[in-house]
């Protein structure tokens, strides 16, 4: 079974003093046996956005097929600078998705500020990874259903499916639009077993965000009695599927 980490981050963070590198990365993949992870810049990275996409990059040039790159810009910037930087990354470093976060660049996510990133998303047929949940009120779930009906062909992962507290939400959302997955990370068990049951295993997909919270996460998509093609789902195809991953 191919494990996919559909959430983790390279670099170094100005706000939460987080640091991710290359060695831990490699570490997390070697000791949880993950196969493939994906990897977003943490925002506010002290280099600058571009910056913290080119090191991604070298992490997948260097480990082809065993990480794969999202791209973060701050929705506030002025289009024509954040399309230019997405489609570099898109096209010249082979980005697979881009992140909305609306919580360490907030925005509220249905301003108009924001729809270049779901247009930059359908023009280059790449899922949005959104934050949602806690922490920001920007990142309800629900604020996603008219970005999905909008852009019925952009996939939609709503990060932490609302992060326990609002993970009825998450799953409402994604019951009324198929274009929206759940990301399973910061949510409780029995909710990502809730969300399985409702919408099937081909919406849910397992992610860690911090490299600590990966065995927890392994832990509890594999202990809340699923099938082997659910549990096979859930741990890689459905990140594979929606991010069509060549793998
Ligand atoms: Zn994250």
């Amino acid at each position: 079974m191919r494990i996919i980490d559909s959430h983790t981050h390279l670099g170094v963070s100005r706000l939460s003093e987080s640091v991710y590198t290359e060695a831990m990365q490699l570490d997390a993949q070697r000791q949880w046996g993950i196969d493939v992870s994906i990897v977003l810049p943490i925002p506010k990275d002290p280099g600058g956005p571009a910056a913290a996409h080119d090191r991604i990059h070298r992490l997948c040039n260097d480990h082809r097929g065993r990480f794969f790159g999202v791209l973060d810009l701050d929705p506030a910037m002025a289009d024509a600078a954040y399309w230019q930087e997405a489609q570099r990354c898109v096209k010249e470093l082979g980005f697979i998705g881009v992140k909305l976060h609306t919580y360490f660049h907030p925005c509220n996510p249905l301003s108009p500020f924001t729809d270049k990133v779901f247009e930059m998303a359908q023009h280059f047929d790449i899922p949005v990874i959104v934050h949602t949940g806690l922490i920001s009120t920007f990142g309800l779930p629900s604020l996603q259903v008219q970005r999905a009906k909008e852009f019925p062909r952009v996939k939609i992962v709503l990060a932490h499916m609302g992060y326990n507290a609002y993970t009825a939400e998450a799953i409402v959302a994604a019951q009324l639009c198929d274009n929206i997955f759940l990301e399973s990370s910061w949510t409780g068990p029995g909710r990502v077993k809730e969300a399985i049951k409702k919408l099937g295993s081909a919406r849910v997909m397992m992610g860690a965000d911090q490299l600590i919270n990966i065995p927890w996460e392994l832990a509890k998509i594999r202990n809340i009695g699923l099938n082997d093609a659910q549990l096979e789902d859930c741990m890689g195809r459905t990140a594979a599927a929606v991010f069509k991953l060549p793998l």
